[in-house]
């Protein structure tokens, strides 16, 4: 019998993101497993100014907390004429308690006659270690905000992110066409293309007898 692979762990609730994580992750050798696995932690405070800081905060929480190598994404939409805004703040945007569809509304609202729709979509993704030391992926795709909702697919604000190479908004994009050219599918290519080192990164930071280092 092969050994069991070595655990990681996927630092999010959301389960949009871990649905796009767990298929991009899905060639590796690892095993992966999101929060939901794992019964009530303590939250990880999103304070920071920058994607980069929160991305890290939430690894590191995580993999210290759990003992464990977890990998975490800070990800958001940034408007060219809104300042960058919703950006660090897009999962709360609009306030607490929001459906996605009512944060899409909000955003609309404060679109409305607006003829720059200029926007960015931005993902970093921080793979931690239990010590803390981390390894930095990000990505990026750029469109437009449509006039209205389109489409059913993905999560968030993908229904009116408008991808003019494919003429659809995200929401219109199957899983894999999605991954292809999305913020995520993107920071997950250049952590992929380096994944045995990545291994061979994690390995030596793990304890002798972990599964990670047995
Ligand atoms: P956070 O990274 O947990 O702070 O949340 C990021 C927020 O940005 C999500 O809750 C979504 O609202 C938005 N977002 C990030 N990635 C995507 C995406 O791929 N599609 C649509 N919305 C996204």
């Amino acid at each position: 019998m092969s050994p069991r692979p070595p655990l990681l762990v996927v630092a999010t609730r959301n389960p949009g993101k871990t649905r796009e994580l767990q298929a991009l992750l899905a060639g590796f050798p690892v095993e992966v497993r999101d929060l939901g696995r794992f019964g009530p932690l303590p939250e990880v405070e999103e304070d920071g100014t920058s994607f980069e800081e929160n991305a890290y905060k939430k690894s590191s929480f995580t993999a210290r907390i759990l003992g464990v190598p977890a990998l975490a994404d800070d990800s958001g939409l940034c408007v060219a004429a809104l300042g960058g805004a919703p950006g660090v703040h897009s999962a709360r945007y609009g306030g607490p308690g929001l459906s996605d569809a009512e944060r899409v509304a909000r955003l609309l609202a404060a679109m409305k006659g607006r003829s720059d729709r200029r926007a960015s979509f931005v993902c970093v993704l921080s793979l931690a270690v239990p010590s803390g030391a981390a390894l930095t992926y990000q990505g990026r795709c750029e469109g437009l905000i449509a006039e209205e909702p389109a489409g059913e697919m993905g999560f968030g604000y993908d229904p009116v992110f408008f991808y003019p190479p494919l003429g659809r908004t995200f929401a219109q994009l199957s899983a894999e066409e999605k991954h292809r050219v999305s913020h995520r599918g993107r920071a997950m290519a250049e952590l992929g293309a380096e994944f045995e080192r990545v291994m061979r990164w994690i390995r030596s930071r793990m304890p002798p007898g972990d599964p990670w280092n047995p």
